[in-house]
């Protein structure tokens, strides 16, 4: 798994993909949900955890990529688009969970995530938001999954950048908003990522 994660493209450095995995392993049952597949990374660690506790890991992404990953931005890779010329890194995620022997448990959902929300009915036992970074993308998710997350469940939360020098502000706006309106508490940190329990 560990080096299936380490191979894929993406966006999570070690040391958070094993605090993702250590959180996970003490998350409530009840299906998981990620918002943000791109090529698997994350999904590498909160499924190698997933399949432990016997639940499985829901992917969501609409796999075009976010605002950063377009052609012409600072975070677009040419190696992944499609015969069109578009974003596409749902064969990534493909080849990451097949090589990471993650593909009974972790189960991608292609599709914007606000609509993937609208149509939810199963309570989460764990939610990680690291979808779109722009306020609407960061802001919406959180407000359209947060009513999924069971009464326990652990949040987590990328990108979380208190200076604004070193990221976007949006994961951190959600971060003070999920401790502010008394959603959750916080459980542990590790780089830009960000553990919390629902209240
Ligand atoms: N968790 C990944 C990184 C995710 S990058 C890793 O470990 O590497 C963010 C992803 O969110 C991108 O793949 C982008 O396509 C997706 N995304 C952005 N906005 C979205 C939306 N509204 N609905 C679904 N996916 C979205
Ligand atoms: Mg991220």
């Amino acid at each position: 798994m560990l080096g299936a994660a380490r191979a894929a493209p993406g966006f999570l450095p070690d040391d958070e993909g094993r605090a993702l995995h250590a959180a996970a392993l003490g998350a409530p049952l009840g299906p998981w949900l990620e918002i943000g597949s791109y090529c698997g990374k994350s999904a590498c660690y909160l499924g190698e955890a997933a399949r432990r506790r016997g639940t499985v890991l829901f992917s969501v992404d609409h796999h075009r990529g976010s605002e950063e990953n377009q052609p012409g931005e600072q975070y677009h890779d040419g190696a992944l688009v499609d015969g069109s010329g578009r974003v596409d890194t749902l064969p990534g995620l493909r080849r990451t969970l097949a090589a990471a022997g993650l593909e009974d448990t972790v189960l991608p959902v292609v599709g914007p995530s606000r609509t993937v929300a609208a149509h939810w009915g199963t309570p989460l036992g764990l939610l990680f938001i690291d979808g779109g970074h722009s306020a609407a993308a960061a802001h919406g998710d959180y407000e359209a999954w947060l009513p999924h997350l069971a009464h326990q469940g652990l949040l987590l939360i990328h990108d979380v950048f208190p200076d604004p020098a070193d990221g976007g502000r949006p994961p951190f706006e959600v971060f003070c908003r999920a401790l502010t309106e008394g959603a959750a508490t916080e459980v542990s940190a590790q780089g830009s990522l960000r553990v919390l329990r629902r209240l």
